[in-house]
């Protein structure tokens, strides 16, 4: 009897040992990293939370409290009172020769803003074709994810040159080729530069003949409206040609860098939410980005030199500004455009084969050489392209289209204008913390994972446990932008960490030499 006794209790003790193991030991999750104690903005909610995440290999493996579970981690970052966020994922970036630049491919102006995947081949104009592009820059390595899309003005300079002319069927489908070759290599979608040579050139039956391509491969379409102004149609038409585009070919439309620009146009930003409002209510998905600045920046010839006057291409627009006839005709238009802009004092040369022009406005030069802005313009052209910071936006309508859910955050980033190393903490730093047009999270959300949807790239842009891990941390007192446009290249600071596929590429604020990026793929 005693030993049965003895039997049972010993049975009975091993259950409830067991139940207890049970209960109290997870599974050990042995991670990489272990992120501790920071305030998490996952991408998705309004609030942040106290949680730590765990990362192994090129994903997160855990979010929630480490004290629940057993996590071994080889490295372990205490975040308190620090921000942790997605990369930021920057729709719109003209990094394209950067990235296959051995010594600028760690992409360093955007690691430091928090941006982690950037998006290049906007504005119509894209590296050709995606495969070499992406094995140039896979030789190299580079610092941030890089997502491609194909650009309707590269397509059509190969397939119908640089003349101001329809493209004719046989072109139309020769360019529908090409465009479907570059999505099934891995493009996210199509970008058009409508604005500019030569996608002014095309008319809207063409380019939705060609997004018909982009839909049946579920890409997007992106685009530089036809005009942002009074250029041609108008800035509202021009909306309005984008949503057709989008209705008709059956596809998701971003708009990029959505401003009002010029004094003929500024406070139409209400009239523009409500017309886009109203199309995403037809089911249109119709989004924008934006950045933070009053400037824009572009070549001054595509600023202000008429199209027509450009058709052919450089050599052309050379015999045109010297035949008498039509050159009156040229300086009247150019003219026009420069008020349009907001005079020659508003357009700020920051990039020039001659270095006397940069950091001098229109007016400044046209009194050096005294002769008039319009005829100043050309002189400045003779030494080659010239860029431009162009002051001609209001405060009203940035700050209007920022409120928006369906704006995201989006550099335009190129050389000679600080939005290419400031935006993202510009708008966090003037926008949320100095003018509260925005909340933190409304922020981190809308660059993020509100990209990562509009663009559809999948399993990136939140803080979720099998997402990879693109995550930054932030001191939310210091992060901020230092680049100016006297100082343009200046490296934004209050990055902490930046961790780009599960690994580090900035450690207690310091770059660490690694390239985490990745090429992605459209699957
Ligand atoms: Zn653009």
């Amino acid at each position: 009897m005693g030993v049965k006794i003895k039997y049972k209790v010993f049975c009975v003790g091993a259950v409830l040992t067991l139940l207890f193991v049970a209960a109290c030991t997870h599974p050990a999750i042995k991670a990489d990293i272990l992120i501790k104690n920071g305030t998490v903005y996952n991408g998705m909610d309004t609030v942040p939370s106290i949680v730590d995440i765990a990362v192994k290999e090129d994903k997160i493996a855990y979010v929630g409290s480490a004290g629940k579970v057993q996590i071994n981690a080889s490295k372990i970052i205490n975040a308190a009172g620090l921000t942790v966020s997605p990369g930021f994922i920057d729709p719109h970036t003209h990094a394209t020769n950067d990235l296959v630049n051995e010594n600028l491919s760690d992409n360093k102006p955007f690691l430091f803003q928090g941006v982690t995947t950037v998006v290049v081949g906007n504005d119509g104009s894209s590296p050709y074709p995606f495969v070499k592009y992406a094995a140039k820059c896979e030789e190299h390595g580079v610092g941030t994810n890089v997502a491609v899309f194909v650009g309707h003005g590269t397509v059509r300079k190969m397939v119908v040159g640089s003349s101001d002319r329809k493209a004719t069927q046989q072109e139309i489908t020769k360019m529908q080729k090409v465009i479907r070759a570059e999505m099934d290599a891995g493009a996210f979608g199509m970008s058009t530069g409508l604005f500019y040579a030569p996608g002014s050139y095309s008319d809207t039956d063409e380019i939705i003949a060609l997004a018909e391509v982009v839909a049946e491969t579920k890409g997007v379409y992106d685009t530089h409206l036809r005009d942002e102004s009074t250029y041609s149609i108008g800035l509202i038409p021009a909306i309005k040609e984008t949503i057709e585009i989008g209705e008709k070919a059956g596809l998701p439309v971003h708009i990029s860098h959505i401003k009002c620009l010029g004094v003929d146009v500024w406070k139409q930003s209400d009239s523009i939410i409500a017309i886009i409002e109203a199309a995403q209510k037809k089911g249109i998905q119709v989004t924008a980005n934006q950045y933070p600045y009053n400037a824009s920046a572009t070549g001054l010839q595509a600023a202000v030199v008429p199209r027509w006057a450009e058709s052919g291409g450089r050599d052309s627009l050379v015999v045109r500004i010297n035949t008498s006839g039509q050159r009156t005709k040229i300086l009247e238009e150019t003219k026009i455009n420069i008020a349009r802009r907001g005079g020659p004092k508003t357009l700020l040369i920051v990039q020039s084969p001659n270095k006397l022009y940069e950091g001098k406005n229109l007016e400044e030069i046209s009194e050096i050489h005294n002769m008039p802005p319009e005829e100043t313009v050309f002189k400045i052209l003779e030494d080659g392209y010239a860029k431009i910071a162009s002051f001609n936006m209001t405060r009203y309508d940035i700050a209007n289209f920022m409120d928006e859910p369906w704006v995201v955050t989006g550099s335009d980033g190129g050389s000679g204008h600080p939005r290419k190393y400031g935006s993202f903490p510009r708008k966090y730093n003037t926008y949320v913390k100095q003018d509260s047009v925005l909340t933190t999270a409304a922020f981190i959300n809308r660059s993020s994972a509100v990209t990562a949807d509009i663009l559809r790239i999948p399993n990136r842009g939140k803080l979720l446990e099998g997402y990879f891990a693109d995550i930054i941390i932030f001191d939310p007192a210091t992060f901020i932008d230092k680049a100016t446009y006297e100082d343009a290249f200046k490296l934004a600071e209050g990055l902490k960490y930046s961790i780009i596929n599960g690994k580090i590429a900035i450690d207690e604020g310091k770059y660490i030499g690694q390239k985490n990026g990745t090429v992605l793929r459209k699957k």
